[in-house]
């Protein structure tokens, strides 16, 4: 019998559709590969064939824009929003417009092709973290943005254009819609309970374990009640926080770990799955601080979104949670890869 669930945050209904819940490799789709051939102009050597770098680790004191960096934030090539001007917020009759102002960002993640977060070593996935969080930092000092959105398409299914492994970072001038619905959901409950719905939902998950996946020192992970796609997961942190840029170094010590485990763990299950990720923090100035909870979720690219999905904001997913924690749970842990030269 399919189910309908209802998010609690969000108040989204999806439908569970366990009749036809399939085994993790009967999703048909392309594994995610890294072929290496042809020009890359994320690769060292090829600085110049990308906008001068924002911010780069070097621990060589070398030179911005030549080889020696560990890490590198460019602009995008192709922006979707431009940095210059102002926002010149119009009315037309009853249509609102503005110019379309933003920061559009590629965080290059390592110098070495061949490898992705899974595979990169826990540190380096943790300096991953610390450029998403000086960005961030960075970014909300300019009053024109009302929200930061760090995001990572993995695999040309899930929109990656490049190969060489590579998360983005989109500043923008208003609140998404998709995180307004959070906020207020989150505000709406607290309301109601003065207490913070991440921080309950964390609390019943751990007693409950069905979709529970895994947990360190600092964060669960865990299949949401209603999630809108197969093997989706959510990174939480356990300590109440608003947002992820205020984290600190014993946070990102753990968070690095987990994510890279739980990306290993898709890739063992899934068989290499495309992907994508993206971080839910405070929105820029708000004073959320009580309610709201940063999180990461993670949802593989196993199905397409249809009529029905657009028609309604309904979304069908053929795996229950439960079933996919588990499959999640069991995969054995993965080694850690060998550190790499650089
Ligand atoms: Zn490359
Ligand atoms: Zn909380
Ligand atoms: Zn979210």
């Amino acid at each position: 019998m399919p189910e309908l669930r209802r998010d609690p945050i969000t108040g989204r209904w999806v439908i569970i559709a366990t009749d036809r819940a399939i085994r993790p490799t009967d999703f048909v789709r392309d594994k995610v590969q890294i072929h290496g051939s042809g020009f890359c102009p994320f690769c060292p050597g090829n600085e110049k064939r990308t906008p001068p770098e924002i911010l780069s680790y070097r621990k060589d004191g070398s030179a911005r824009d030549t080889p020696g960096w560990s890490l590198r934030v460019v602009p995008n090539k192709f922006p979707a929003l431009g940095i210059e001007g102002t926002l010149n917020r119009q009315g037309e009759g009853l249509y609102d417009k503005m110019n379309g102002i933003g920061a559009h960002e590629v965080i290059i993640e390592t110098p070495q092709h061949n490898l992705t977060l899974a595979t990169m070593p826990a540190r380096d996935v943790e300096d991953v973290l610390w450029a998403y969080r000086d960005r961030i930092l960075d970014l909300e000092k300019d009053r024109r943005f009302k929200y930061i959105l760090i995001f990572k398409n993995h695999g040309e299914a899930a929109g990656a254009s490049l190969e060489h492994t590579h998360s983005q970072l989109i500043a923008l001038p208003v609140v998404p819609k998709r995180v307004r619905e959070e906020v207020d959901g989150a505000r709406e409950h607290y309301n109601f309970k003065e207490r913070c719905i991440f921080c309950d939902i964390i609390r019943q998950e751990k007693e409950k374990s069905a979709r529970l996946i895994a947990e360190n020192q600092a964060f669960v992970v865990l299949a949401p009640f209603a999630p809108r796609f197969p093997f989706e997961i959510w990174i939480i942190p356990k300590t109440h926080q608003c947002a992820f840029e205020q984290s600190q170094k014993a946070e990102f010590e753990q968070l690095a770990p987990i994510l890279k485990d739980m990306l290993s763990r898709l890739d063992q299950v899934l068989e290499w799955p495309a992907y994508n990720y993206i971080i839910h923090t405070m929105p820029i100035g708000e004073s959320a601080e009580d309610f709201y909870h940063w999180h990461l979720e993670i949802m593989p690219k196993l199905t397409k979104v249809a009529g029905f999905e657009w028609g309604t904001g309904f979304y069908i997913n053929p795996t229950p949670p439960e079933e996919s924690a588990k499959f999640l749970r069991e995969a054995a842990a993965p080694v850690e890869a060998p550190a790499a030269n650089k």
